[in-house]
């Protein structure tokens, strides 16, 4: 049996893909989707995430409040954050740091990223990582908290090639998606990853890909966006670029994504 598809990191609960739906799910199907992490990025979103997840049994809900909506975020939050837990969210993500973010502001960043961290380790939880530009105030982090038993995910990984062997004994797992596939330094970290810690994502409809990584086009209002359905792709261009038949990479990332996340 060929094994199927699995999206680590998907924002399908984002507006822009609402008018969609039926388009993504018919694509899934194709595809020969396995499951799809459905990533929230705040209160706003979460609602959504969980209706989408519950209706779809491809769709696995994770509850987070990302870096760049922590500005937003009203002070209660957290009841919200729980509240979603109870209500059947599986993992917790989207979370992280982000120094790239106009008018960042760490000190407030990092409370909630541990806050939420604390909470997928005491519950042994799935939790996906968002770190750009922030490597330094992760590192501090993840070399001192407890971290969850299962490991982590680091999406679209995009720190130094030096620290993946730290950060595999940690305990983390690497995802990237199509559009990072076209600079060689994102080639060289997705040739270091091992085998058994590699995840394949989307981050649809953000990180559109280039032409060369791209087979199904979305344009919302005028911006071209990243389908969702580009998985596939993405999956045969990471096995050309580790040398590994598609086939074997489809069993290893299906293993990978069955272990952290199930
Ligand atoms: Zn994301």
């Amino acid at each position: 049996m060929t094994a199927r598809l699995y999206d680590a990191h998907v924002h399908l609960a984002d507006l822009r893909l609402r008018p969609y739906e039926n388009e993504i799910e018919k694509a899934y199907r194709r595809l020969n989707l396995g499951k799809a992490v459905v990533v929230g990025t705040g209160p706003h979103d979460w609602p959504l995430v969980l209706e989408q997840s519950a209706a779809n049994p491809r769709l696995l809900p994770a509850i987070g409040l990302h870096p760049w909506q922590v500005p937003r975020a009203a002070d209660d939050w957290q009841d919200s954050f729980l509240e979603a837990f109870k209500a059947g969210a599986h993992a917790v993500g989207e979370i992280g740091l982000d120094c790239w973010i106009e008018g960042y502001d760490l000190s407030k960043q990092i409370p909630v990223f541990e806050f939420q961290l604390q909470f997928a380790v005491e519950n042994n939880l799935p939790v996906s990582i968002h770190a750009l530009k922030a490597t330094g105030p992760l590192m501090d982090i993840l070399r001192t908290a407890t971290l969850p038993a299962r490991g982590f995910h680091l999406h679209a990984y995009s720190g130094p090639l030096e620290l993946i062997d730290e950060l595999t004994s940690l305990g983390a797992y690497f995802s990237f998606n199509g559009g990072q596939l076209h600079r060689p330094a994102a080639r060289a970290r997705l040739f270091a990853i091992p085998s058994d810690r590699l995840l394949i994502e989307t981050d649809a409809p953000d990180f559109l890909p280039q032409a060369a990584y791209r087979e199904h086009e979305l344009e919302v209002d005028g911006e071209a966006l990243c389908h969702p359905a580009n998985l596939g792709l993405a999956y045969r261009a990471i096995a050309e670029l580790r040398k590994c038949p598609p086939t074997e990479l489809a069993i290893t990332v299906e293993a990978n994504f069955k272990r952290f996340f199930l």
